[in-house]
């Protein structure tokens, strides 16, 4: 495939992820078509709410309430899509390898999101589920729903059958166990199984859930998760997984359990790593203007990045709010390096981080650090979330999609 016809510089964005929708839309709104040709490519013709997979997980929302088709918010006749899974870049020849073809270009964006990352945990790859994208999700909510059907139609069944352990306390473990705390009286109530045998264990390394964050936030996060069933494990390191069990600690101490899934972190898309970019910690550092080293013409964007924090000379936790302020900056310097003019810094503008907990309950500090509880912080988490609706598709999609549709 190739859709350079001219001397019209092509610009390919790899992933139709929350960087790679935004910084489209602004190179529509920022380029004349005779200025650039725009490719997006993407795994599925959808792109998919990444924030909103905990409750595809749990089986709280409904898996199409969290897709959007992409031909809905991007113009199709500005951007060529390709629905293709990119195998490989080849930045010293300015190629990208897809499963069915290949792309040149000119200047390269690359929003290939994450993956899990393991550790080389011995078993994780074989036994853990993890909420990785559409289908991983969806496969963890029937699998749920399947260890309920089992326990009902087995002879004998262990209550081990019922048990759900999360690995990593971090925000995606904390969101999903939030889910499930609401999910699984549900599915108590349809299968006929008191609640009391289904147990929600949520195990991490770290003393705390969600290191590193406000005290008292904590302490009403857990507080909120256990009044609701859900039983913490602190201190304690997930060392192995097995089919049936996790084992962890010291002392190997294994706990039984009929469905794994694994929040302990994540890392760069494998190909950015197996393109040849080094990686530090799982992603590529990036300069300041969005960069990868030594290619001028390649912007690595979202959770495949590191981007520095100058004032603590750490970077900043790849999260949604960035990837999509990062595709701004990413847009405004392709658009330089055509017109020219000066390339921009990306300055992270920190709006603040909710963590959902579930049904009405969420927790989480906006504006120079303003802490939410409750109600509220859960109404400030659908605004957060409607109000990136309202970037991509208008007031629209924020009906059809969005928290506060009335219907
Ligand atoms: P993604 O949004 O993951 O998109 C990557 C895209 O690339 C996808 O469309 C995928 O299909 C596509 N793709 C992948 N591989 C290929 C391939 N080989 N070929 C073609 N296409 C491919 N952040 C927040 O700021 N706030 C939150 O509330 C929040 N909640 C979260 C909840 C959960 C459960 C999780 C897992 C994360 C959450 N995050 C949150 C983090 C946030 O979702 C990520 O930082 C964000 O999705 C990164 O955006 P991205 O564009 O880099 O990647
Ligand atoms: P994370 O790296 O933030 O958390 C992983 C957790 O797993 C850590 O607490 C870690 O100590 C623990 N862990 C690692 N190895 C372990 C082991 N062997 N045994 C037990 N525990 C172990 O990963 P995440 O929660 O997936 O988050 C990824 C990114 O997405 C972060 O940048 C986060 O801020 C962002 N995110 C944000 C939100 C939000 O803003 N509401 C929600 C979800 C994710």
């Amino acid at each position: 495939m190739n859709f350079m016809s001219t001397t019209t510089p092509h610009i390919v964005v790899l992933g139709a992820g929350y960087a790679g929708m935004m910084t489209t839309k602004r190179l529509i709104q920022q380029l004349a078509p005779h200025e650039a040709q725009i490719t997006l490519v993407n795994k599925h013709n959808y792109h998919y709410q990444t924030t909103w997979l905990h409750e595809v997980a749990a089986g709280t929302i409904d898996v199409n309430r969290s897709r959007i088709m992409i031909s809905d918010v991007i113009n199709t006749k500005r951007v060529h899509l390709v629905q293709d899974t990119v195998e490989r870049i080849k930045a010293d020849e300015k190629k990208v390898l897809l499963q069915n073809g290949e792309l040149d270009y000119d200047y390269l964006v690359i929003g290939l999101g994450f993956e899990k990352a393991t550790f080389g945990i011995p078993g994780m790859d074989e036994h853990a589920f993890s909420i990785q994208s559409v289908d991983t999700s969806r496969m963890i909510r029937d699998h749920i729903e399947y260890q309920f059907s089992r326990y009902k139609t087995e002879d004998n069944p262990s209550d081990d059958i019922l048990t759900i352990i999360v690995g990593g306390a971090g925000f995606t473990g904390i969101e999903f166990v939030g889910e499930l705390a609401e999910r699984i009286p549900v599915l108590c109530k349809k299968y006929d199984i008191p609640r009391k045998k289904v147990k929600i264990i949520n195990i991490e390394a770290t003393p705390t859930i969600l290191p590193n964050f406000d005290e008292e936030l904590l302490e009403y996060a857990q507080r909120s998760l256990k009044a609701r069933g859900v039983q913490f494990r602190l201190g304690t390191m997930i060392k192995e997984v097995k089919k049936d069990a996790v084992i962890v600690g010291d002392d190997m101490e294994e706990i039984k359990a009929g469905t794994f899934v694994w929040t302990g972190g994540v890392q760069a898309n494998r190909i950015v790593g197996e393109s040849g970019f080094e990686l530090t910690k799982g992603k590529v550092n990036v300069d300041t203007m969005l960069r990868a080293p030594g290619h001028d013409d390649v912007f690595i964007l979202g959770d495949c990045a590191w981007v520095m924090n100058k004032d603590t000379g750490r970077p900043y936790p790849p999260t949604a709010q960035i990837a999509i302020q990062e595709a701004d900056v990413c847009a405004h310097n392709i658009k330089t390096m055509i017109q020219g003019g000066t390339l921009r810094e990306f300055t992270f503008d920190d709006k603040g981080t909710v963590a959902s907990l579930g049904g009405s309950e969420a927790m989480g500090t906006v504006f120079d650090g303003h802490k939410l509880y409750g109600l509220q912080a859960k109404v400030m988490k659908h605004v957060i979330d409607d109000r990136y609706l309202f970037l991509l598709g208008g007031p629209g999609l924020v009906l059809k999609k969005g928290k506060f549709r009335p219907f």
